[in-house]
């Protein structure tokens, strides 16, 4: 089975194809950049408009490319509009940014209709925990999503996958980027901190966990302060990595002991620093669970992972109608029927 994904939530305009056969994944993303500040919504959708079609364009080159590798092709038929061998086309039906959301439904609606084949809506929260079980092969992992506009942890049960744990305002990566932003620094501020930290000394800062959920806000302010009143940035970027990835991984093991679970993998964007890894890695290790983080280009935004779902979801039939296809900002992850995983024990 070969699939066509197509990525655009927020910053990443990606396209992807999975085949099945041999597991390969072949992704092409163009990252918008904001000129100053953060993400801004109407700019990052037209860069969607601009950019989608190029990745649309080199992956479905690739994949015409390889067209005879693939065991399922749908047609090998030069002059067939379908000359890839795609059998569906999945993309992110949300969450994520509105203007963004629109372009990518607008671009699958297109592409299924070029290509003849069916269209898969794709949760991009349950793409970021699910290519963390398919490349672990674990079997039912809890997951700690850390990405730009989310935190959360998600356990499967009775055929969704719960929402164990999350933050009460804003997402782990948006907080990052909002301190950097204060100080002057460019967007992307996720791996700046990181590169700052390596330098840097503990002081305090606000830690707010309460229950299975925490909050970024007043750890957000009180380094804004700190960094006004002239504390060094290195020990800021040092103490915001120990108290904000320290506050995730608690919460990430009280998720593997209230679950019973001994799995645990990681998602998103902010997965990719090395800190929060090892803190995670040293929890589960004292615990003797297992724990496994995707390569890199599968915990950024990436439609790798939207591909690699669809398949999933494609295979159990989960297609839907161009009428169905409506984007959804706010789509929660507990809102999936996860039917490919249906018959299986919680
Ligand atoms: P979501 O998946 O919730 O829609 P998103 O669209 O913002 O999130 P991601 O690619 O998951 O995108 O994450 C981007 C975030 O990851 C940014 O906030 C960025 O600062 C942060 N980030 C990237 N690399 C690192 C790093 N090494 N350390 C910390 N944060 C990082």
């Amino acid at each position: 089975m070969r699939v066509l994904g197509i990525e655009g939530t927020a910053w990443a305009a990606s396209a992807a194809c999975y085949d099945d056969t041999g597991d390969s994944v072949f992704i092409e993303s163009d990252p918008y950049q904001p000129d100053s500040g953060g993400i801004h919504p109407r700019e990052a959708a037209e860069h969607m408009g601009e950019a989608l079609p190029n990745v649309i364009d080199s992956v479905l080159t690739h994949a015409a490319e390889t067209v005879d590798d693939a065991a399922d092709t749908a047609t090998n038929d030069t002059d067939s509009p379908n000359r890839y061998g795609i059998d569906c086309v999945a993309f992110s039906q949300g969450p994520g940014l509105g203007p963004c959301l629109r372009t990518v439904g607008t671009a699958a609606r297109a592409a299924a209709q070029a290509l003849n084949v069916p269209l898969v809506g794709v949760n991009h929260m349950v793409a970021h925990l699910e290519i963390g079980r398919h490349q672990s092969g674990f079997d039912s992992p809890v997951c700690l999503n850390a990405s730009g506009a989310n935190a959360h942890l998600l356990g499967y049960h009775n055929g969704r996958y719960q929402v164990l744990g999350e933050t009460m305002d804003t997402g782990v990566g948006n907080a990052l980027d909002k301190f950097t932003r204060h100080i002057g620094w460019e967007h992307p501020g996720g791996p700046k901190v990181e590169a700052a930290a390596t330098d840097g000394e503990l002081i305090d800062l606000p830690y707010v966990v309460k229950g299975m959920d925490f909050s970024f806000s007043g750890i957000m302010s009180a380094a804004k302060d700190a960094a006004d009143e002239g504390e060094a940035i290195e020990d800021i970027c040092f103490s915001l990595q120990e108290h904000i990835f320290g506050m995730l991984t608690e919460v990430a093991e009280r998720a593997l002991s209230l679950t019973g679970t001994d799995e645990l993998v990681l998602g998103g964007g902010v997965g990719q620093n090395a800190r929060l890894q090892s803190m995670l890695e040293t929890m589960c290790e004292e615990r003797g669970a297992a724990f496994d983080v995707p390569d890199n280009r599968f915990l950024r935004d990436n439609a790798g992972m939207i591909a690699v779902l669809g398949a999933k979801q494609f295979a159990a039939g989960q297609t839907i109608t161009i009428e169905d296809s409506t984007v959804d900002p706010n789509f929660r992850p507990d809102e999936v029927a996860v039917a490919w995983r249906e018959g299986e024990q919680s």
